[in-house]
């Protein structure tokens, strides 16, 4: 949605929102699902996608073999993107035309539970496989 008024927020309608989009990745050992949330989002719908989308791939995207390289990607892309709906000026109504409120954010990434396990699962790995190494050396 972009006209006169200036881009819109795809979800809620208010300005200014930023056309950027989030990524998600879900590994299923050997098949991986590459989800796409397109904007553009304004700072509050932006921030709720960004949230909602990294959080589900810490803790969904390790689960596959070529899925392991590809979930930090995916959180490095969205985490760079995020800068650009945070960056911008708070939500308000269209100059003409529907909106509604924006989303809700929500609690910050690393207040999410699913986030916090997610980071946890690499690092438990990665004990693991240290522990192998040393006990078999
Ligand atoms: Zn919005």
């Amino acid at each position: 949605m972009s006209a006169p008024y200036g881009v819109q927020c795809r979800l809620c309608g208010c300005v200014p929102a930023a056309d950027v989009s989030f990524h998600g990745h879900r590994g299923l050992v050997i098949m991986a699902v590459f989800r796409r949330l397109p904007g553009p989002f304004c700072q509050e719908c932006g921030l709720a996608a960004f949230r909602e989308m990294t959080a589900k791939t810490l803790i969904e995207g390790w689960w596959g073999i070529a899925s392991f390289p590809i979930a930090p990607f995916i959180v490095l892309l969205n985490a760079v993107r995020r800068g650009r709906v945070a960056n911008l000026p708070p939500p308000r109504p269209p100059a003409r035309g529907p909106y509604r409120l924006p989303s809700d954010p929500g609690p910050p990434l690393l207040a999410r539970p699913t986030a916090l396990i997610g980071l946890a699962i690499p690092l438990a790995a990665l004990i693991l496989l240290c522990g192998v190494h040393a006990a078999s050396s």
